[in-house]
């Protein structure tokens, strides 16, 4: 379940008992947001949804920072590159470093916030991505 908004993480099911509060989800790199909560069945492709974070960020930006205005872009591209890719751990690493970079560069919540659904996506459900769980960690 994505818990937050369109720009919140991604919640595995082994963390469903944590408490819906701010500290609580914090501790765990979680966000509360707005409180909005979805739930996707089994049958959802988080590399999908993680892309999608991503195309929902390029299409918001207001365009003034460039973490947010090239990265998300640059984040749809990479995400694409996983899946086909031979070199698999160096577009997972490029994607991570493109993600920090947007989490500590970008102007406001938009574009800082658009990773958290990317890496939990990626973190909590690599064979989504065609990934060994070994691989989902290069960082
Ligand atoms: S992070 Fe905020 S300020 Fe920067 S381009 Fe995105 S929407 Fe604009």
């Amino acid at each position: 379940m994505q818990v937050g908004g369109p720009l919140g993480a991604y919640v595995p099911e082994s963390q469903w008992d944590v408490p819906l509060d701010y500290e609580a989800y914090a501790a765990l790199g979680l966000v509360v947001g707005h409180g909005g909560i979805v739930v996707h069945d089994d049958t959802a492709n988080m590399a999908k949804l993680a892309r999608y974070a991503m195309e929902f960020c390029a299409l918001e930006s207001c365009g003034k920072c460039t973490p947010c205005r090239i990265g998300s872009t640059r984040g749809m591209e990479t995400i694409d590159r996983i899946a086909s890719a031979k070199d698999k751990e160096q577009q997972v690493h490029l994607l991570r470093d493109l993600c920090d970079t947007m989490v500590h560069g970008s102007l406001c919540a938009m574009g800082g916030m658009t990773p958290y659904p990317v890496l939990s996506a990626l973190n909590h459900y690599p064979a989504d991505f065609g990934l060994q769980p070994a691989e989902a960690t290069a960082s």
